[in-house]
């Protein structure tokens, strides 16, 4: 069930069914020369509502924007800071807590690591503060990246994970191709100079991906998020 799209009545009915809900997260952040900014929260949405089909739950409307570091001077990326995302997250998930919600996966489709921890900063505060069971997850966990069918090791941003998902869910919005390429940056040191570290954008190798890889991480990334639910729901029982 898509909240976005029900009305007050079906959101009653659909309560009697189900307690658990799933919160998309993305950023507005540039994925290379050839995906679209918007990634991230599409990756994280479509996820959802793949898993609702396969188990019983409510997809949120996204939460579009969060926390954007190495990428936050390349063109297209618009971020927010730490606190105004832990207060989105924070209101957010007490306003599900205060319709009857019982568990609630945070479910990010950006793997930054400011960004995951803010998440969690602001979900142990719920924690504290409600019955809530949470997870947060970030959808790269929910497959194994040494999986015998991706060839990129290190790949993060861009590469080969993230090219073949596009190319399975959102075809038309690839635009063209991206060369294999890693950041710069030193081990410890901020730099103020980030686009410099890293002109094109990637992290990893697109050149290795395929419609046939994002269907598969797709589905694997549904299958294991229907065991995390599942397991709160345990838990909230
Ligand atoms: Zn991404």
């Amino acid at each position: 069930m898509f909240l976005q799209n029900i009305t007050m009545p079906e959101f009653s009915r659909a309560l009697i069914k189900t307690q658990s809900a799933i919160l998309p997260v993305g950023v507005l952040e540039q994925h290379g020369p050839h995906l679209p900014l918007g990634l991230d929260a599409m990756h994280a949405t479509m996820l959802a509502r793949r898993t609702a089909e396969l188990h019983p739950c409510l997809v949120a409307p996204p939460l579009n924007y969060g926390l954007c570091r190495s990428t936050s001077q390349h063109p297209g990326t618009v971020g927010i800071s730490a606190n105004t995302l832990k207060m989105n997250i924070h209101d957010i998930s007490l306003g599900f807590y205060g319709q009857g919600i019982k568990t609630l996966t945070i479910l990010t489709g950006h793997a930054g690591g400011t960004h995951q921890a803010a998440l969690l900063d602001s979900a142990e505060e719920v924690l504290k503060e409600t019955n809530l069971e949470i997870a947060v997850i970030c959808v790269l966990d929910l497959f194994d990246q040494a999986t015998e069918f991706l060839e990129c090791k290190g790949d993060s941003h861009a590469g080969e994970v993230e090219t073949s998902l596009a190319m399975h869910l959102w075809p038309e919005l690839v635009k063209g191709s991206a060369k294999e390429e890693y950041p710069t940056y030193p081990r410890f040191i901020l730099v103020r100079d980030k686009v410099g570290h890293w002109p094109g954008g990637v992290w990893g190798d697109p050149t290795k991906a395929s419609r046939e890889k994002g269907e598969k991480i797709f589905e694997l990334e549904a299958e294991n998020l229907v065991k995390v639910i599942k397991d709160l729901e345990k838990r909230a029982a």
